[in-house]
Order: structure tokens, then sequence, then C-alpha cells
């Protein structure tokens, strides 16, 4: 990616060689509101964040027409302050969590979608649910009594390796996962994989949705 190009360009070449199906997130996190600002007027609607009060603070200040994604690790004491109106969330990463998001959607009469995040990479940094949990869960009592969330699909973030025949790999057991489950539970639609750097990979390997920042915003100054 030429460093030169400006957000809207990045935008453009990207939205560009995405297939059709693809939904693109584009990944603001640490960056001012003046670049999401021209990435909205390229025509970009749909933002990730990974910090709950930045992207409140955002969605206060942009036009309200933004569905603003949650794509980091939840805090659950947060989940109150964007329950009004986060658009999906992504790392869902226990069912403790889940209840607390179903409360709080609650409070605000609405259903809130969300995305299990299987644990796919071989690191233990990485965080995320084991397949068989995420069955557990889906097939529960409990999750199925819980009325303010819906489960669309399955997030996950591989290996952070430049071996490209691992993260294939650990992309294509997920796929494979979540076909699986897509043909159990109908409301399973969406597959959250891929960023920056592996995202062409991440679609060869059945991705419905990409999370894409650096590439669209430049690097960021923060390693998170
Ligand atoms: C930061 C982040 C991204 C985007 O990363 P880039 O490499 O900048 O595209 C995607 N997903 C998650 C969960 C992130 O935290």
């Amino acid at each position: 990616m030429n460093s030169n190009m400006s957000i809207s360009e990045n935008l453009k070449n990207i939205k560009n060689s995405l297939p059709e199906h693809i939904t693109l997130v584009a990944v603001s996190k640490t960056k001012p509101i003046a670049d999401i600002q021209e990435a909205y007027d390229a025509g970009q609607r749909i933002f990730g964040e990974n910090k709950i009060q930045e992207m409140v603070d955002k969605h206060h200040e942009m036009p309200k027409d933004i569905k603003w994604q949650m794509i980091g690790h939840l805090q659950r004491n947060k989940v109150k302050y964007m329950a009004h109106f986060v658009d999906l969330i992504h790392g869902v990463d226990s069912f403790k969590t889940l209840k607390e998001i179903d409360k709080q959607a609650k409070k605000h009469d609405r259903i809130i979608n969300c995305l299990l995040q299987a644990k796919i990479a071989e690191e233990d940094s990485k965080f995320g649910l084991p397949f068989t949990t995420i069955e557990e869960i889906l097939a529960s009592e409990e999750f199925i009594a819980l009325k303010n969330i819906k489960v669309v699909g399955l997030m996950g973030m591989s290996t952070f390796t430049d071996d490209t025949e691992q993260i294939k790999n650990e992309f294509s057991n997920l796929n494979s996962f979540f076909i699986t489950l897509s043909n159990q539970y109908k409301t399973l639609n969406t597959l959250s994989i891929g960023m920056s750097g592996d995202y062409p990979l991440a679609i060869d390997c059945g991705s419905t949705m990409v999370r894409i920042g650096s590439a669209i915003f430049g690097s960021r100054q923060l390693t998170n």
C-alpha cells in the first residue's frame, strides 16, 4: 500500500478489490475524527473500534447513520455505555458477556447482534472460545432464553506470523466449523476474519466480513 495515498483512495482501491458479498469494516481505532470523516465522505458507513469509551465519544461527534461495531476485547462493566447504539459486537468470548449484553440491550428495547469469537490462533495471547464451548453455548437453554441478543456469526484472529500456510489453516478450520454451525443455526451468516495483512487470504477461506484498519488509515502510533 502506497503511504502517500489518501484515505479515500485507499478505501476506493480496497472496496474495488473486494468481492460483492464481503462487508468492509473500516477499523478507525486511535484515528481522529477528521480521518473518519474523510472515509465517511467517501461513502464508508461501517466503522470498527476496539475501546468502548473511544467509540462512544466518536459516535457522539459523528453523523448518526454510521454503524459502529465493537471489535475489541470487551470489559463487561462498560457494555452499558454502548448498548443504545452499537451495531454489532465482534469479540464476545464468554457466556457471561453475552448475558450482560442481553441485559443492557433489554433496557433499550433492542436486539444487539453479536459474533462469538473463536480461538483459532496458536498463541495464548489471543482471546476466544474453543469450538466445543461455542457449540455448548448455542445449544444451551440459558442461551435460548436470551431474547435481546442475536448471534449472527463467528469472529476469529489468526496467529501473528508470516507463515501464510499456518494462517490459511487457521482460517480454513474456522470456516469449516462456521459452515457446519450455519447449517444448523439459520441466524448465523457472518464470518468475520481478515485484517490489513491477511484479508485476501481470509476471503479465499470463506470470510464474509473483513476488518481493515492500517491499509485504509495508515499505520497507528500505538500497537493495538
Ligand atoms: C486493529 C484491529 C483490526 C485492524 O487491524 P489492521 O491490521 O490495522 O487492519 C482488525 N481486527 C481487530 C480485532 C483489531 O483489533
